[in-house]
């Protein structure tokens, strides 16, 4: 059987689009599916939008989603000299050819086009045939045009859209080479001819350049792939997603503490469907996807599901891992890990809690810094018996062992509720505003422990002198 090859193609002119990164996640369980080889080509023929910052911006989503690609990245403008070497093949047998129009007079071709109601297209005026004789204009450097076939159609059945029928009448003679650099179009084919790509799965919004490209690859005696287009991402209003719409890039949600498998899945689920499935790993995916199973219809954000999901992979992530992941966003918050309470059991308590990194990290942030109590709220929570509750509760958690653990706390607290005769709350609260000097804590006894009960005494003594 032919080996299956995809690649995913992205320009690199800005971030990475979530529409590109779901294209990626497509691409390579379709690799994975049938063990075929998956690619990354960086297409970077726009020299004045093609950056490299964007390159590493797509490097570091690929890395970031854990899209292990076999090949590449192959770089567009390191193959200029095969570009070339196609473009003067046609040339020579006239499947391609010089036009020396110029800028303007084709906007005044176009112009005539529009006042007798004509779909602007160019005219072919530089054909050989309809320009015998005719001086070449001096100073005018010509570009190479692709001899677009006059009669039939082009019919591609789309993976995803089933039939679609593309008249010759409709496409004109597109442009494929410019002052040696190729468009779009014409280099994409040559790629994925030289690449042996054997299914191009990529956005709707290409479905205007595939008979062309499928024209050329027919020019070329090249085999046609399967084409598979996907349905644009909207937003929750059912719009062409857009900044508008909140995060359209994905490293964005790395920085907005989501976790690469949980936007993977939600990605990939995002105009996919199988079955029941809605959380799901990736060599699950590779393992059921097809692409008849994609959507037709465009696709809408759903950002409580992706937190709803994030929050189930936080659940589950590795201890370990999460207070890697959580260590840097507690400094930028002022918070120092080091030498305060091990964070990976901070990360342990919290996790079930915290919907993104960000919100663990915020958190968390309490068990690393000096509590700052707000003096009002700090007072308040001494009124009404909470002064009494948490000096006997000092005094008796004095006499427990540093190594204590989190029951023993617990029954020191049953104990003072006990014999002050006083609610929970009459204890907590201040523990919580004085001592922890956090809007909400997980578990007080579990929480004491983990910042030292000697720690919790100094500050129940200092609390208590100074508020
Ligand atoms: N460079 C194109 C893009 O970023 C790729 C299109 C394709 O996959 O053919 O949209």
């Amino acid at each position: 059987m032919k080996e299956i090859r995809t690649r995913i193609a992205p320009s690199p002119t800005g971030m990475m689009h979530l529409g590109t990164a779901r294209t990626a996640i497509y691409c390579w369980a379709v690799a994975r599916h049938f063990g075929g080889k998956f690619l990354l080509r960086i297409e970077d023929t726009d020299q004045v939008r093609s950056t490299k910052e964007a390159v590493q911006v797509i490097l570091d989503g690929m890395k970031w989603l854990n899209l292990d690609y076999d090949e590449g990245p192959v770089y567009q403008m390191d193959r200029l000299a095969r570009y070339q070497e196609v473009v003067d093949q046609m040339l020579a047998d006239g499947r391609a050819y010089y036009c020396y129009a110029t800028p303007e007079e084709l906007d005044e071709m176009r112009e005539k086009q529009k006042a007798l109601g004509l779909k602007p297209r160019y005219d072919g005026r530089w054909r050989p045939e309809n320009c015998v004789g005719k001086p070449i204009p001096e100073g005018v450097k010509p570009v190479v045009r692709f001899r677009n076939p006059d009669e039939g159609a082009v019919t591609w059945n789309d993976a995803v859209y089933g039939p679609i029928t593309v008249q010759n009448s409709e496409l004109d003679d597109l442009i494929i080479m410019r002052n040696g650099i190729p468009t779009y179009n014409f280099a994409v084919v040559v790629d994925d001819w030289d690449m042996k790509v054997s299914h191009v799965i990529r956005g709707a919004d290409h479905i205007n350049n595939t008979p062309r490209q499928i024209n050329i690859y027919r020019a070329l005696g090249a085999e046609v792939p399967v084409f598979a287009h996907l349905p644009l991402i909207c937003g929750q209003d059912g719009q062409k997603l857009s900044k508008r719409h909140g995060t359209v890039s994905v490293l964005e949600y790395e920085k907005q503490g989501y976790l690469p498998e949980a936007i993977f899945n939600y990605l990939a689920r995002l105009g996919w469907g199988h079955g029941n499935m809605e959380k799901f790993s990736r060599d699950e995916l590779a393992k059921v996807f097809d692409l008849s199973d994609c959507s037709r219809a465009s696709a809408r954000i759903d950002w409580k599901k992706l937190d709803w999901l994030n929050q189930q992979y936080m659940k589950e992530a590795d201890d370990q891992r999460l207070a890697e992941l959580t260590a840097p966003r507690i400094e930028a918050r002022g918070g120092k890990v080091e030498g305060g309470p091990s964070l990976v059991e901070v990360c342990a308590l919290l996790k079930s809690r915290s919907a993104t990194l960000e919100k663990l990290a915020d958190a968390a942030l309490f068990f690393y810094r000096e509590p700052n109590p707000d003096s009002e709220a700090a007072k308040a929570s001494l009124e009404n018996g909470g002064r009494e509750a948490l000096a006997l509760f000092g005094k008796k958690l004095a006499e427990l062992p540093e190594n204590a653990s989190s029951d023993d706390v617990y029954h020191v607290i049953q104990a003072v509720m006990t014999e002050l005769g006083c609610p929970m709350k009459v204890l907590a609260t201040p523990l919580r505003v004085v001592v922890c000097a956090a809007d909400r804590t997980p578990q007080i006894d579990k929480t004491l422990c983990l910042i030292g009960l000697k720690n919790v005494c100094r500050r129940i003594e200092e609390g208590l002198a100074k508020f």
